[in-house]
């Protein structure tokens, strides 16, 4: 008999939220960044949170930074991890209340 006791395991490592799906695969966030190049050759490194499906291949990657733009026309951008992180759980709670995808079991060695 199998342990399907999902919570006893471990979460992996950098995972900061996690979610159960119908059908008994998780919906994790983890948090990331990634390198982009700009004009001036210096580039910058942007964060995210990345929220995936284990069941099945949904995906998606919340940017932690929001542009805003001024009355003079000026732009520029904001850190705001929290709504990123809001964006991704809600993201994650929506699909995990619908998908039926069920997680492939470990391959037996
Ligand atoms: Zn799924």
């Amino acid at each position: 008999m199998q342990n399907t006791h999902v919570s006893a395991e471990p979460w992996p490592l950098g995972v900061t939220a996690r979610y159960l799906t119908v059908g008994g695969a998780t919906v994790d966030l983890t948090k990331g960044d990634r390198y982009y190049p700009t004009e001036d050759g210096i580039g910058e490194t942007r964060n995210h949170t990345s929220v995936s499906c284990a069941g099945c291949p949904a995906a998606e990657e919340f940017s932690h930074w929001v542009e805003r733009i001024g009355s003079y026309g000026g732009r520029w951008d904001e850190h705001h991890p929290e709504v990123a992180d809001e964006q991704a759980r809600s993201w994650a709670q929506e699909h995990a209340e619908k998908c039926r995808a069920m997680p492939r079991p470990e391959v037996a060695r």
